[in-house]
């Protein structure tokens, strides 16, 4: 059977959900070949062995951590070159973007980015995407060299498939531009205890209904009653009212949960163009004609000052 590359995203050695969802994907075409670069690589073993990796490529070096992208494309360059596979799937984050980028100009490939499905088909992998402000769905296939698809988060159900997940050594040597740009400083964002936003299961976003920083207080218990993430309109993050690392949209992020609850969002395309794949989509709004409401599988029209805490209640006495 045929080998499909996935490139893992972890931290120290803890894979990160979107890696997972990719190994579900990749084996609708083949065998998945995980390639796991940095400190813990190894740790991420036994885990990627879990969700079905037939076989784990790892590389240690402490390029990985010192420099931007480019070491790692040159290790994904070398598991290319190693395994001849019949796709390559990178998580849609920026940096997975970059490097599926760079990869693909390597080899001479064609690359889909932020595909939201994949398929086996029979001249190669079939990638759905969602496109021009999410107004189209699309389906498209690489024609030229082996396919390097980008999957963006949330878009396959993790499934725990045991695989040998073996540990081979990869060997890689670094190009003369891995060194080029050195990062030089790291600072940790301060951490809510929430999901990361793009990573996130269920998503509750506040718009200009929220109609101030304090009342964001509903929003983030809301969002603290499923354990999601906090997401935020253009026009509360431009207010100030919730910082722009929040801001779902075209020029903000792009998120696909399996539950997305717009609270005091009139839905604008630009708005939709970041969150319009979402599985399930609730609005609070206080005005039936909202557009949001031609978008949702469920909406409140009421005021959201009444209807979130209520709703919040619920959630918590259900539990
Ligand atoms: P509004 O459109 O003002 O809607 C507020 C909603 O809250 C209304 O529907 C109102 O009925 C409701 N409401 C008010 N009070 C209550 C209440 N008490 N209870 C219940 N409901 C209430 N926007 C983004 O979000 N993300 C982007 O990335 C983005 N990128 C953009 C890029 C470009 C180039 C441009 C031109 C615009 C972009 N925008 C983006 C802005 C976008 O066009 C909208 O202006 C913005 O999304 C509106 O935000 P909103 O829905 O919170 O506010």
């Amino acid at each position: 059977m045929t080998e499909v590359l996935v490139y893992v995203d972890h931290a120290d050695g803890v894979v990160r959900k979107p890696t997972l969802e990719l190994l579900t994907l990749a084996r609708r075409i083949g065998e998945p070949v995980a390639v796991a670069l940095g400190d813990g690589a190894g740790d991420t073993a036994s885990t990627l062995a879990e969700h079905g990796a037939v076989r784990v490529l790892t590389h240690v070096a402490p390029e990985y951590g010192q420099y931007l992208v480019v070491p790692k494309v040159d290790a994904l360059q070398a598991a290319y070159e190693q395994v001849s596979p019949a796709a390559v799937l990178v998580p849609s984050t920026a940096e997975g973007k970059e490097i599926a980028a760079r990869l693909a100009l390597r080899i001479g490939s064609g690359i889909i980015t932020d595909a939201v499905d994949l398929e086996a088909g029979e001249a190669g992998p079939v990638a759905t995407q969602s496109v021009l402000a999410a107004s189209y769905t699309t389906t498209s296939r690489v024609s030229k060299g082996t396919p390097v698809i980008t999957v963006k988060p949330n878009s396959a159900a993790v499934e725990a498939v045991r695989a040998a997940g073996a540990v081979e050594a990869l060997n890689v040597t670094f190009s003369d531009q891995a060194t080029g740009t050195k990062i030089t400083s790291r600072t940790p964002r301060e951490s809510t205890g929430r999901p990361e936003l793009t990573e996130a299961a269920i998503v509750v976003s506040g718009g200009r209904g929220v109609n101030g920083a304090e009342n964001f207080a509903i929003i983030e218990a809301l969002a603290d009653s499923f354990g999601a993430a906090v997401g935020a309109s253009r026009a509360a993050v431009d207010a100030g009212w919730y910082p722009h690392t929040h801001q779902v949209g075209q020029t903000g992020k792009t998120v696909s949960p399996r539950l997305y609850v717009a609270v005091g969002i009139s839905g604008a395309i630009q708005h939709r163009a970041g969150m319009q794949t979402s599985k399930t989509i609730v609005a609070v709004n206080k005005d039936a004609e909202a557009p949001i409401f031609d978008l949702v599988d469920y909406g409140v029209v009421g005021d959201l000052f009444d209807v979130v805490p209520q709703l919040t209640e619920d959630v918590i006495a259900r539990k």
